[in-house]
C-alpha cells in the first residue's frame, strides 16, 4: 500500500476541491468517499427505496448495476453504465446520503471499495467524514478542514445557483445528523492538522496543507 493522507471536515468545507489540487500537485490519486454514499443514495432514489428500508439499501450495496471510479478530474459514479456524477451532488441525495450513512451495516459493505483505491504504489489523498478515525487510521498525513458554516453555504448556493437560506438549512441538518451519530461520527482525527480555512483563499489552503504533508512524509 502507498502512502495514505486523509482529509475530513464537515459538509462543504472544501474537501474535494482541495484534494484534487493537492493529488495533482503531488501526482497521487484521490478519492472522495463521500460519492460511494452518495451514489448508493442516489441509486436508491431513482429505485424509490424509502430510506429507511435498510435491507433493500445494503442488498444495493453490492449491486453491479452501479460502481465508483477514481479519476483525476472526479470520483466517478456509475448507474447502470451511465456517468451520474453530476447529479450526485445535489442537495437532496446528499441528505438521504446522510439519513442512511449511519447504519454499521451500509458502512462496512462500502468500506472495502472505499480501502481498494489506496492499492499499488500511488499515494492517494482520501476525503470525507471518518477517512483518518475509521477508512485509512493508519494514513501518515491527517488533516480536518473546517469553515464557518453561512461562508461554507455561501460557497455551495453559488456553486449550485440555490438560495442561500435553504442551502444552509439544509447543511446544518445534515452536518448535525453527521456529527452525532453513533457509527463513524464527524470527528477530527488524533493528531489531525485542523485548518479553519473561512478567511483563507484556496491556493493558501493548499499550500498549507502541501507543506504539513511534504513535512509528514518525504515526497
Ligand atoms: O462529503 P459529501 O458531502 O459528499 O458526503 C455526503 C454524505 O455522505 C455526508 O453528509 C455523510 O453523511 C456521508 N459520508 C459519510 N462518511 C464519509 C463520507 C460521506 O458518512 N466518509
Amino acid at each position: 500500500m502507498g502512502w495514505v493522507v486523509t482529509i475530513d471536515g464537515p459538509a462543504a468545507s472544501g474537501k474535494s476541491t482541495v484534494s484534487r489540487e493537492l493529488a495533482k500537485r503531488l501526482g497521487w490519486h484521490w478519492v472522495s468517499t463521500g460519492a460511494f454514499y452518495r451514489g448508493l443514495a442516489y441509486v436508491a432514489l431513482q429505485k424509490k427505496i424509502p430510506f429507511d428500508d435498510i435491507p433493500k439499501i445494503i442488498e444495493l450495496c453490492y449491486s453491479k448495476e452501479w460502481s465508483v471510479e477514481m479519476t483525476d478530474s472526479k470520483t466517478k459514479v456509475l448507474f447502470q453504465g451511465n456517468d451520474v456524477s453530476e447529479l450526485i451532488g445535489r442537495e437532496d441525495v446528499g441528505n438521504y446520503a446522510s439519513l442512511i450513512s449511519h447504519h454499521s451495516e451500509i458502512r462496512k459493505a462500502l468500506l472495502d471499495g472505499q480501502r481498494s483505491c489506496s492499492m499499488g504504489n500511488v499515494g492517494l489523498i482520501a476525503e470525507g467524514r471518518d477517512c483518518g478515525t475509521i477508512v485509512f487510521p493508519q494514513a501518515q498525513a491527517k488533516i480536518y478542514l473546517t469553515a464557518h458554516e453561512t461562508h461554507r453555504a455561501a460557497r455551495r448556493a453559488a456553486e449550485e445557483g440555490q438560495a442561500h437560506e435553504s442551502i444552509l438549512a439544509a447543511q446544518k441538518n445534515r452536518d448535525e445528523q453527521d456529527s452525532n451519530r453513533k457509527t463513524a461520527p464527524l470527528q477530527v482525527p488524533e493528531s489531525a492538522y485542523v485548518l479553519d480555512t473561512t478567511h483563507m483563499s484556496l491556493d493558501d489552503v493548499v499550500k498549507k496543507v502541501e507543506f504539513f504533508v511534504r513535512e509528514k512524509i518525504p515526497v
